[in-house]
């Protein structure tokens, strides 16, 4: 466009120069002026253009602003033209007619973008030119006139197909442009979807994870500058599985929605909350605090999920213990934060429903203790280190010894001797249980050759022994190879163990019994299991849980408990035996109860088997 103008310019100053003196004054000097300052404010604006960016609207108004210019321009110039004509000789009438096609032809040239623009003035000034200049008479104007009209057709034609070129590029460029916005747009749903919980709008397990390592790479890298502590707390529900049972899924999803919305009026904008899982919230808050500054902000967590939840049928109550880590004392990697968060949230959840406690050293040498524990144990298994003592099993009736438990001894000689009730459930978890039970069964059965005839093995499994495929034939061979009779051997197993996988169970139960060995429920009474589970098992005896022989000389009720497993036992007309008798007025009382097999620390402690002798 200011080269338009330009063009205008230099040609309005070429004719008034030409025509000085010819033609009047208002002609050569004051309308070219007035033209020519037109031209050169419409140039210097269209120059202050180059650094704006419109808006559609703006660059719609400018454009109209143009073409009406155009045309008032493209018409001041044809009858300031028109006018000189009449002035000097056919050379001025000449320069006249060359000024006006060629200021034509430059203005469409300069308008190509603007059809609109162009196409206008061609119309007004073409049809004026050839009506003025055929009017003339002059066979060579009118030539002039026929080929400025021919070139114009041209000229139009030219603009119209550019100008379809042009606009077919800027479509196909706003549709590239909105593909890519419509993709940015999707992108920007798929991030969001991938990171955030879908019930409670929370950002997710996978984001809280995100956050956390970028948390640590961002310490890490400013590491010279000592670490920035921050803070990682895992919040658990208790009591929602019931609010689910009660009153419906729909109802816990509510709950998680409303606790939710409290803990994130908790944080106020302090930290990052997530939902992990489940029932599991996350928190992180990302600056040090004091202990004291996290237990007020756990209690008042605590304070919010507590409140009452309206449901339709009723009010639902929850509470949330919190487990925190403190970075980097508690860890360096987010698995680390996580595990001491968890550990910590595991301890607050034992030690009180609804409390919270913080991962300290203590945790920390904990953890360390059963690391090397559990190396240990591995060693232990490989390097034959676990040894069985013999508990006596007795007939209260005629005093003597009618079976041995064997009890899984660990003397480590850095550790110290470690508890049975401490290293076999660490085996279970590791998975090495089944290995130790066949090793001390190996033992146990060597040992039980050298014993009397009538004098049975009573061995303890595990819950995860008796669930193993294979294991009747395992324990069938190993006895068979020392040459020991089934029917000399029970196996005890807790009645906890036996209700977690019933259906297994009843099938290995039943095929140990069917090859000759015997069954014994252990600690019966002290799980949670019902009568119902347990009278579908296949068994031989019952072990009554030392808690209630503790009872027994202590309360009424005890005593009534164990006239109750008593009665039963002889109506289902399986055994009974009873165990952790410790004194001497514990074993009058199940003697006369009609409880006869005893076992306990008041006959006899566990023993190695060197210090047991046969008479
Ligand atoms: P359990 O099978 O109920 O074994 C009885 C536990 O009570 C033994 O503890 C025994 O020493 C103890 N005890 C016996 N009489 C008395 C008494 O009068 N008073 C008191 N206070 N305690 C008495 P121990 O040997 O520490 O074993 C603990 C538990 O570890 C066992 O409980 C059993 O569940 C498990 N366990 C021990 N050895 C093995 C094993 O070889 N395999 C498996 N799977 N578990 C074993
Ligand atoms: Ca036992
Ligand atoms: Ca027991």
């Amino acid at each position: 466009m200011p080269v338009l103008y330009l063009l205008l310019l230099t040609n309005a100053v070429s004719i008034g120069y030409t025509h000085y003196g010819i033609a009047p004054d208002y002609l050569t000097l004051y309308v070219p002026s007035v033209l020519s300052i037109v031209c050169l404010l419409r140039a210097l604006k269209w120059l202050s253009f180059r650094h704006i960016t419109f808006t559609l609207e703006e660059a719609e108004h400018q454009i109209n602003m143009t073409i009406l210019f155009a045309i008032v321009l493209g018409i001041g110039f044809i009858i300031w033209g028109f006018s000189l004509y009449a002035y000097g000789d056919l050379l001025h009438k000449s320069h006249v007619a060359y000024f006006l096609s060629i200021t034509v032809v430059g203005i469409i040239v300069c308008l190509i973008h603007l059809p609109a623009a162009a196409l206008s003035l061609t119309a007004v000034t073409v049809v004026s030119f050839v009506i003025f200049f055929v009017s003339s008479g002059n066979p060579v104007f009118i030539a002039i006139a026929v080929n400025f009209l021919l070139v114009s057709i041209v000229l139009v034609w030219v603009v119209i197909s550019y100008y379809r070129a042009f606009s077919g590029i800027i479509y196909s460029r706003i549709a590239l442009e909105k593909e890519h916005h419509a993709t940015e747009l999707l992108n920007n749903k798929n991030e969001r979807l991938a990171n955030e919980d879908g019930l409670t709008k929370l950002a997710n397990r996978r984001s809280f994870f995100s956050h956390l390592a970028k948390l640590i790479d961002d310490d890490n890298s400013l590491q010279d500058e000592g670490r920035e502590q921050f803070v990682v707390g895992l919040i658990d529900l208790d009591g929602f599985k019931p609010v689910n049972d009660i009153y419906g899924h729909a109802a816990g999803d509510r709950v998680l929605v409303d606790v939710g919305k409290r803990l994130t009026k908790v944080l106020n904008g302090t930290g990052v909350l997530a939902r992990l899982g489940g029932d599991e919230f996350g928190i992180i808050i990302d600056k040090p605090l004091t202990k004291l500054e996290i237990k007020n902000l756990s209690t008042r967590f605590s304070t919010a999920i507590q409140e009452p939840f309206q449901m339709r049928s009723g009010t639902a109550q929850v509470s949330g213990s919190c487990g925190f880590a403190i970075y980097p004392d508690a860890g360096t990697t987010p698995e680390q934060l996580m595990d001491r968060a968890d550990f910590a949230l595991y301890h607050a959840k034992e030690n009180n429903r609804g409390s919270s406690v913080i991962f300290s050293s203590v945790h920390e040498q904990f953890i360390k203790k059963e690391a090397q524990i559990e190396q240990a144990l591995k060693l232990a298994v490989e390097q034959d280190e676990l040894q069985l003592y013999y508990q006596p099993i007795i007939d209260g009736w005629e005093e003597n010894i009618v079976g041995y438990e064997a009890l899984a001894r660990w003397d480590h000689e850095v550790l110290g001797s470690i508890e049975p009730d401490k290293f076999i459930p660490m085996a279970e978890k590791m998975g090495i249980i089944s290995d130790i039970s066949t090793a001390l069964f190996e033992k146990a059965v060597a040992d039980v050759l050298g014993w009397p005839e009538n004098i049975y093995l009573s061995f303890n499994l595990s819950a995860l022994d008796v669930t193993r495929t294979g294991v009747v034939e395992r324990f069938y061979n190993i006895a068979k190879k020392h040459m020991v009779n089934a029917n000399r051997i029970q196996f005890e197993i807790t009645e906890t163990a036996v209700v977690q996988d019933l259906g297994v169970c009843q099938k290995t139960l039943e095929d140990f019994r069917g090859l000759g060995f015997k069954i014994t429920i252990d600690d019966f009474g002290s799980g949670y299991s019902s009568l119902g589970h347990i009278h579908k098992l296949s068994f031989d005896k019952l072990k009554i849980d030392p808690s209630f022989i503790h009872d027994i000389a202590v309360s009424e009720r005890g005593l009534s408990m164990i006239k109750t497993i008593l009665e039963m036992c002889k109506n289902l007309e399986i055994e009974c035996a009873a165990e952790g008798i410790e004194t001497l007025d514990q074993k009058s009382q199940l003697l006369s109860l009609g409880c006869t097999e005893m076992q306990g620390f008041y006959f006899s402690k566990p023993k190695p088997m060197s210090d047991i002798h046969f008479s």
